[in-house]
């Protein structure tokens, strides 16, 4: 009762208000004097970079529209509109649940992400625009192909709401999740005390490398752990420095044994 708008509708504009809420923060912190923070200079981030900070929006804007739309149509032909009325599920549940959806996400994004990479033709049609990010920041997180956006996201995020067996309601909290998470790690900052740098080894540092040159055949795993990476010898080990000019640099430590 009094609901007008339904969990499923939710799901797939809460995702789309938290993007540009959450990298508007960051935006506000960056015109601050966090220049000791920065993962590049400003000038790399102006001179770097192949697409403008409008193009980028447009491009944000065209995805979420794109998506929220076949999201839409695949909840009108599949979905029933009944309410849930099921008992809450316990806290041991919704764990689990998350950490199936976040295992499936991470899966399926991984083995997408690195065959764009692999596939010429899919990299220089499709994943190529996300790279022309060199020096990455928050909202240009989902700066990808419309394509893109609905293989990895709209298609991974079906997936890891179905094997996860998740409501509807549970769901908009975990996209918002994952959308934040993703969010950060492009925010191009690494700043002291943040929770997903504590908690995730897959993050801001660890996701700069894969924009890097020296590092765009590694570090494929989004957005939440390392493992594939781990598992499948694409792990680019890095060391965090201090920048002369301020700030803080990810660099490659050699390997050469290949994993
Ligand atoms: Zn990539
Ligand atoms: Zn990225």
């Amino acid at each position: 009762m009094g609901f007008a708008v339904s969990d499923e509708l939710l799901g797939t504009f809460a995702p789309i208000l938290v993007y540009w809420l959450y990298s508007g923060i960051y935006v506000l912190l960056g015109s601050g004097s966090l220049d000791n923070y920065r993962l590049h200079s400003k000038k790399d981030e102006d001179e770097k970079n192949l697409a403008s900070k409008g193009a980028v929006i447009k491009g944000v804007i065209l995805q979420q529209v794109i998506q929220a739309v076949v999201a839409i149509l695949l909840f009108t032909v599949t979905g029933s509109d009944a309410e849930q009325t099921g008992p809450r599920p316990s806290l041991i549940v919704l764990a689990r649940q998350f950490i199936t959806a976040m295992l499936v996400l991470d899966t399926w994004q991984y083995f997408m992400h690195r065959f764009m990479h692999i596939n010429k033709f899919l990299y220089k049609h499709i994943h190529s625009q996300h790279h022309r990010l060199v020096v990455p920041y928050a909202f240009g997180a989902l700066y990808n192909h419309p394509l893109e956006g609905l293989l990895l996201d709209t298609v991974g995020g079906a997936l890891s709401f179905l094997l996860s067996g998740m409501s509807p309601r549970v769901s908009i909290f975990f996209f918002s999740f994952a959308t934040i998470k993703t969010v950060d790690d492009h925010c191009g900052l690494w700043l002291p005390g943040n929770p997903f740098h504590l908690f995730f080894r897959n993050n801001t540092a660890y996701h700069d490398v894969h924009h890097q040159l020296y590092g765009t055949k590694y570090n494929y795993s989004q957005p939440f752990f390392v493992m594939w990476d781990k598992i499948l010898g694409t792990h680019m080990p890095y060391s965090l420095e201090k920048r002369a000019d301020g700030g803080f640099e990810t660099r490659p430590l050699k390997e050469g044994k290949g994993e």
